[in-house]
């Protein structure tokens, strides 16, 4: 990997605490075989952000392992060229072109996630509610909050994966994130600490609602 690859600082964090982030989620079993993907804006108002690199390992993947890249997912930097975007950097861009103070978008492939996906497909979303751990996500003060998360059908085309979340995006208010059937999460927030945390809050759901199903308690439907 060249050296010459951006480090500069963002503007909540640096490049460095992104990748510990990273392994964070690495060491909890959330980014197998390659998977997932990570981004942040890039700093001072430029148009675009730092993508992680495609096809990395995650559990050693480094600061030096991200490319700038404009918001159609075109790489930047000359010098940065010959190496290739996570194939997912369109839907990271939707996030940021949505959400003007979204700092951190990141994407991950849990187990969890993954079988909740495939269970609540066909009602295209699970309502959450009633956990306390929901005041985790950025503005919510109570557990008395029925908060809709949207689940897409998966497709290897990010143009029509972006066509089904552009306009959800738009509309539902608040949306925290995202589940990709079958795939995985994206979530995001105005600073890495936030978006860390609505990882671990969506996590955390994922585990007790697939805990309380095998329990027979299954109203997490529309
Ligand atoms: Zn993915």
């Amino acid at each position: 990997m060249s050296s010459s690859l951006s480090q500069q600082p963002v503007q909540t964090h640096s490049l460095e605490q992104l990748t510990e982030v990273i392994h964070f989620l690495h060491a909890r079993g959330w980014t197998p075989a390659t998977s997932s993907n990570f981004s942040c804006r890039l700093p001072d108002g430029q148009a675009g952000f730092l993508v992680s690199v495609s096809g990395l390992d995650k559990g050693t993947f480094s600061a030096q392992d991200f490319l700038d890249v404009d918001f159609t997912g075109q790489v930047i930097r000359p010098e940065q060229a010959h190496l290739r975007p996570s194939a997912e950097t369109l839907l990271h861009a939707l996030v940021y072109q949505q959400f003007p103070d979204t700092q951190v978008v990141l994407h991950t492939h849990s187990v969890n996630g993954t079988v909740l996906s495939k269970l609540y497909e066909a009602e295209q979303g699970i309502l959450l509610k009633e956990f306390e751990v929901l005041k985790g996500l950025e503005g919510i003060s109570t557990h008395q909050t029925g908060l809709w998360l949207p689940i897409f059908a998966n497709h290897q085309d990010m143009t029509v994966l972006a066509k089904q979340i552009d306009p959800i995006l738009r509309e539902q208010s608040p949306i925290y994130g995202f589940l990709l059937a079958g795939h995985g999460l994206y979530t995001w927030g105005n600073t890495l600490a936030q978006a860390k945390r609505h990882v671990e809050v969506f996590e955390f759901l994922f585990e007790c609602i697939l805990k309380l199903r095998s329990h027979g308690y299954s109203d997490y439907s529309a």
